[in-house]
């Protein structure tokens, strides 16, 4: 069922200002430029919710959306947008931990990764921070219109026998494209019931 209703609710800086904790929320990060305001706003079905990103690594705020006033859906700031200071991704990196240490109703993160490339130190690096922290994540593919479905399944393969070199049991991959709307069904599904527990 598409989403019916959303909205955008708040945005911040300060992880203690996000709101409180009312409803199950599920967050999406990834390096800037992957698609995640284009995956945001297919999820929705609203063309300008997530602002689509000329300049990357540009905003470093937490933006919350209330969905059908269910669910909230978390834009957390792109990462390893390369010009940017130690200062800035010092920043970046508090910023990120204070927001996913402090949110007990975050019940999942989908860490975005571009389908046509190949596993990167900073995305799996990110992936060990939310596992070290016990944080549950999935993976969403993105941009995957772009591959045939032959390279696309060598790209899930190759990400999969990467991730299994560190963990025991490899995360729930999403095969998602913003063009074509792949994904959405599958990902909405996956928020909707667990939301219901
Ligand atoms: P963000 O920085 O992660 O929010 O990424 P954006 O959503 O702004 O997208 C970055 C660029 O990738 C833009 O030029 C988008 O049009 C393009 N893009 C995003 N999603 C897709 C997709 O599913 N397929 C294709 N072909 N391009 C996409």
């Amino acid at each position: 069922m598409p989403v019916k209703q959303a909205t955008f609710f708040v945005s911040n800086s300060d992880p203690a200002k996000c709101p409180a904790p009312d409803r199950p929320e599920y967050a999406f990060i990834g390096r800037s430029n992957v698609g995640k305001s284009s995956l945001i706003n297919m999820l929705t079905g609203r063309s300008g919710l997530a602002k689509i990103s000329g300049k990357p690594g540009k905003t470093q705020l937490i933006n919350h959306f209330i969905i059908d006033n269910e669910w909230y859906l978390v834009d957390l700031p792109g990462y390893g947008y390369a010009k940017v200071s130690k200062t800035e991704r010092e920043k970046f990196a508090a910023l990120i931990n204070g927001y996913l240490t402090s949110r007990p109703n975050l019940v999942c993160t989908f860490v975005l990764v571009d389908s046509r490339i190949d596993p990167q130190k900073l995305d799996l690096d990110f992936m060990e921070n939310l596992g070290d922290r016990n944080i549950p994540f999935v993976i969403a593919f993105t941009k995957t219109e772009k591959l045939g479905p032959q390279k696309l399944q060598t790209q899930l393969e190759n990400y999969r026998a990467t991730l299994l070199e560190t963990w025991e049991e490899v995360p729930q991959i999403f095969v998602t494209s913003a063009i074509t709307a792949a994904g959405r069904e599958e990902i909405l599904a996956f928020i909707r019931p667990l939301n219901k527990e």
